[in-house]
């Protein structure tokens, strides 16, 4: 049976990440990727947003990690010429009872350390972007835009240059965790034993971990779907900078990102799904999108939006339970020398993936 030191299941951005912070630190790495192509999962399917690091709850792992992580991912992608934009953003009040948050959502990202954020208002905001309608507005001037596939190339590419390497078309059925070594086991019936394994694998993390013989089943959480949909706009972006309603429940709200291109997008929705490959857009929730968007920007033409794309992101908690943190377990949580599980890894996974990398590396 071939022996190796390292194996990330899961080359999205955060297995890649993983998998780069080992290999640069000399130790032996493959990823093992089930998809023809790395970074199909949810890592292409989000918004793209660097975010600042505000709405986390203070000493969470998903505070900690997002600010950590986001200067990390400007300096990387500064150095790499990686396409990003710091073009900011502003979370828009549409009602008095609103305004009372918008000092809340400061004063939490101050205990973040994220102690840019301006209250603006009415004028203020309409200064920035002419065509908002709000009553206050918060303005986060280290929120930005990046292209996750190119980031994900150049962690591949660090990945390869430090000795490591992707195997892709290769889904891992199951493992058995003993002393010393974890034996991998693909659905091809393909064996393999590792020193060090990290379970990447996203919205099937939580499947897999099941089948990890030697794993306890409780230290495996529930998992749960929501399903986030976008609605393009065609035509140019109305706006410069991002604009976020005061945050719901599962999600940021019905928000506006922009691409590098230009491009304007709305969402995503929250719609909670049994499966992961749920990934159609239904044209009928788009009804609800114009009057989400018309809270804060009016001039929103009948028929303007289209169906875009969709992507899930992996809960740990059900429907109306309280939002959970990343739960990253290493041997200390469950036990089993070797093993790191990354559970519940949804926004702001992406602009943590440089950060959770780092952790997971001082983990092992
Ligand atoms: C709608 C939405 C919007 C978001 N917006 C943002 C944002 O703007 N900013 C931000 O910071 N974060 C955002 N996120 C979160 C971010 O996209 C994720 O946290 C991040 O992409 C997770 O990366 P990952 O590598 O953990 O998972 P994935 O990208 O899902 O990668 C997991 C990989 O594991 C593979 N895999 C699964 N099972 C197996 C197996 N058995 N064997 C081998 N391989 C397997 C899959 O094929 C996949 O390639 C958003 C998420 C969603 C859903």
């Amino acid at each position: 049976m071939d022996q190796l030191d390292c194996v990330v299941i899961g080359a999205g951005v955060v297995g890649l990440a993983v998998a780069r912070a080992l290999a640069l630190q000399g130790r032996e790495v493959m990823v093992l990727e089930a998809l023809d192509a790395i970074g199909t999962g949810t890592s292409s399917r989000n918004s793209e947003v660097i975010h600042a690091g505000i709405y986390y709850p203070q000493g969470s792992l998903k505070a900690r990690l997002c600010v950590e992580g986001k200067e990390l991912l400007y300096n990387y992608c500064a150095a790499r010429g990686i396409g990003h934009r710091r073009c900011g953003k502003l979370i828009v009040a549409t009602s008095d009872a609103q305004v009372a948050q918008l000092q809340g959502i400061i004063d939490k990202a101050a205990a973040n350390g994220v102690r840019d954020l301006a209250l603006l208002t009415r004028e203020q905001a309409r200064a920035l972007e002419p065509q908002l309608q709000c009553v206050a507005a918060v303005h986060s001037p280290s929120t930005g835009i990046v292209d996750s596939h190119a980031l994900m190339l150049s962690l591949q590419g660090d990945l390869e240059n430090a000795g490591g390497f992707v195997v892709l078309n290769s889904p891992l059925a199951q493992a058995e965790c003993a002393q010393g070594a974890i034996t991998l086991i693909a659905k091809d019936g393909t064996q393999l034993q590792a020193r060090s394994v990290v379970n990447s694998a996203g919205l099937h993390a939580q499947a897999l971990a099941r089948r990890f013989v030697g794993l306890a089943a409780h230290f495996v959480p529930p998992s749960y779907f929501a399903k986030g949909n976008y609605f393009t706009l065609s035509g140019r972006s109305p706006f410069a900078r991002l604009i976020y309603p005061v945050p719901e429940a599962a999600g940021l709200g019905v928000h506006l990102t922009i691409d590098l291109g230009g491009q304007a997008k709305f969402g995503p929705d929250v719609q909670w799904v049994s499966s992961p490959d749920d990934l159609q857009v239904d044209p009928a929730r788009g009804n609800a999108f114009y009057a989400e968007v018309r809270k804060y920007w009016p001039g929103l033409h009948d028929g303007a939006l289209t169906p875009g794309y969709a992507g899930i992101r992996p809960k740990i908690q059900a429907p109306g339970e309280a939002t959970r943190d990343f739960l990253i377990q290493g041997q200390a949580e469950h036990g089993v020398p070797g093993l790191v599980n990354l559970f519940g890894i949804e926004s702001p996974g992406l602009t943590s993936a440089l950060a959770i990398g780092e952790y997971v590396r001082r983990l092992l």
